[in-house]
């Protein structure tokens, strides 16, 4: 088994952890209906993502199938 030679220093370790941080989700507004979404996401309020209807959200008794390209 590989084993460390040297103990790491806690400045190294304090290096390597400096990009661990989470940053915050990146929430946009929608183009279409300008409700905050997640970018690069659907809007799951009006189904749409840049203004291609993917999910068609106000009838839901006819369930069509759209396929999501
Ligand atoms: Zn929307």
């Amino acid at each position: 088994m590989a084993v460390p030679k040297r103990k790491t220093s806690p400045s190294r370790r304090n290096n390597r952890r400096s990009h661990d941080a989470l940053r915050n989700a990146l929430i946009v507004e929608c183009t279409n209906c300008g409700e905050l979404k997640l970018a690069h996401h659907i809007c799951y309020s009006c189904g749409y993502y840049s203004k291609n209807e993917i999910l068609s959200l106000s009838d839901e008794d006819s369930e069509e199938e759209n396929e999501e390209k």
